[in-house]
């Protein structure tokens, strides 16, 4: 069977672009420019480079950025403090707190502190109430990125059997209530965990396979249905000698012998990964239009 490769990387960049267009439109008409602010604590090398890539997409996009630094011992109140004064600002129009946080600081804490029109992760318990109630608002990246991917390479997911592989808060739950709403996926969901007993079964029956589980190579040609569609959302660093970061990104897909079997299938890297910032870039100008437009 010949399969087709879903390209996140492109379609991110279709993405952006279109993105810009818009802001420069915007621009010209006299407004101002959709403002995004990264809150990132202490020096983790993973984090550093998530925000600086979100910097690098807002100037893809044509967007303001701000990026506050607080070192390992800034203290909760004080990131309660900031978190306010940019819930009350005019001229911004979402922001991120960059995770995890130091131990001292209680994340959810911070999260539910976040008001919910400028909260562009989608991750306060207002905007997860609201979406899984189908109510405006902000879908977090991932399955947002996902979902997208899907419509974009026009895969019908209406009436379809979608299996999850993961319940995660970020990415495994929300893309459950978006595949399984009617003005989203439409779709017949499952979600499967560390406890599903039929999960081989499950993704047997599938035509819609999203495995988020960070189990590198976890999903065989044995599982795999023939012509289903494969989502690859796992990105574990595996060591890796022959390249100069010393590790490669592993999804959870074996995918060599699982692509010949699908009728569509997402790499890694270069598939779900470059959509999420994307998708973080739609949400700030979503949160724009909703303010200002
Ligand atoms: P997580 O919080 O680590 O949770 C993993 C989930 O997988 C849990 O629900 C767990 O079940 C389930 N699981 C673990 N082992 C399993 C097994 N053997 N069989 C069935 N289910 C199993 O997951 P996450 O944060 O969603 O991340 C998942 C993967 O996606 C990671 O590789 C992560 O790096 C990647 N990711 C990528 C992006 C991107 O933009 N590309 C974004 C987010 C995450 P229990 O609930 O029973 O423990």
């Amino acid at each position: 069977m010949t399969f087709q490769l879903i390209d996140g990387k492109a379609t991110a960049a279709t993405i952006k672009a279109e993105i810009k267009q818009q802001v420069e439109a915007l621009v010209a008409d006299g407004k101002r420019r959709p403002h995004l602010v990264a809150i990132l604590v202490g020096h983790d090398g993973g984090s550093e480079t998530y925000v600086k890539n979100k910097v690098l997409a807002c100037e893809a996009c044509g967007f303001q950025s701000t990026l506050i630094r607080y070192e390992e011992d800034v203290t909760e109140g004080e990131l309660l403090e900031k978190v306010a004064e940019l819930n009350h600002r005019d001229d911004v129009d979402g922001f991120i707190v960059q995770l995890p946080l130091p131990k001292h600081i209680d994340e959810q804490r911070i999260n539910e502190a976040i008001a919910w029109q400028k909260d562009v992760d989608g991750f306060t318990p207002i905007n997860v109430g609201r979406m899984s109630l189908g109510l405006p608002s902000f879908v977090s990246a991932t399955p947002k990125g996902i979902l997208t991917l899907l419509q974009r390479y026009d895969i019908p997911t209406s009436g379809q059997k979608v299996v999850i592989l993961g319940r995660s808060n970020i990415v495994g739950k929300p893309m459950a209530q978006l595949m399984m709403q009617k003005q989203w996926g439409d779709s017949t969901v499952v979600v499967c965990h560390s406890h599903s007993k039929q999960l081989r079964e499950e993704c047997l029956s599938a035509d819609i396979i999203i495995a988020a589980i960070g189990r590198p190579d976890f999903l065989t040609a044995d599982m795999v249905r023939p012509g289903a569609t494969v989502i690859d959302v796992g990105t574990t660093r595996v060591p890796d000698a022959t390249r100069k970061t010393g590790f490669r990104l592993n999804g959870d897909v074996k995918f060599d012998e699982v692509a010949p079997k699908c009728s569509y299938i997402t790499p890694v890297p270069g598939g779900v990964g470059p959509m999420t910032i994307c998708m973080l870039m739609q949400n700030t100008l979503e949160a724009y239009i909703m303010r200002e437009v």
